[in-house]
């Protein structure tokens, strides 16, 4: 979900990108704004070390500059997916977020989600 103009919608896309050594769960979404049309970026991962999600909207030409600075570590987007798999836009698919401490994996939550952005937590294996 978005927000612009006092109102929250869908992305149009949402590009799911490599893990870099300490973010996870990276993807950009992109977007129109459906009042003011502006064009529209977040950025958003989870950030291993300090265990918190990161945040960021871009517009305009910073979102055109954040697409293209993060193009190379495109590993599927939402359209693409579609277009290849014709999937329903109901589909899921599972996902493991390794939660670190002191570089250790202390724990692993497994994820169900959705193209959307939604997702739920279906596992929690701790590590000692
Ligand atoms: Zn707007």
């Amino acid at each position: 979900m978005m927000r612009h103009c006092n109102s929250v919608f869908q992305a149009q896309d949402i590009w799911y990108l490599l893990d870099t050594e300490d973010k996870t769960d990276r993807k950009l979404y992109i977007a129109n704004c459906p009042i003011c049309n502006k064009r529209m970026a977040l950025y958003s991962y989870l950030d291993i070390k300090g265990n918190f999600y990161f945040e960021k909207y871009f517009y305009s030409g910073g979102a055109d500059k954040i697409k293209k600075r993060l193009k190379k570590d495109v590993t599927a987007t939402m359209l693409g997916f579609r277009d290849k798999y014709k999937a329903p836009s109901g589909f899921k698919y599972g996902k493991n977020v390794e939660v670190k401490r002191k570089g250790k994996t202390v724990e692993i939550k497994q994820y169900a989600c959705d193209f959307n952005g939604n997702r739920i937590l279906v596992k929690r294996i701790e590590r000692v």
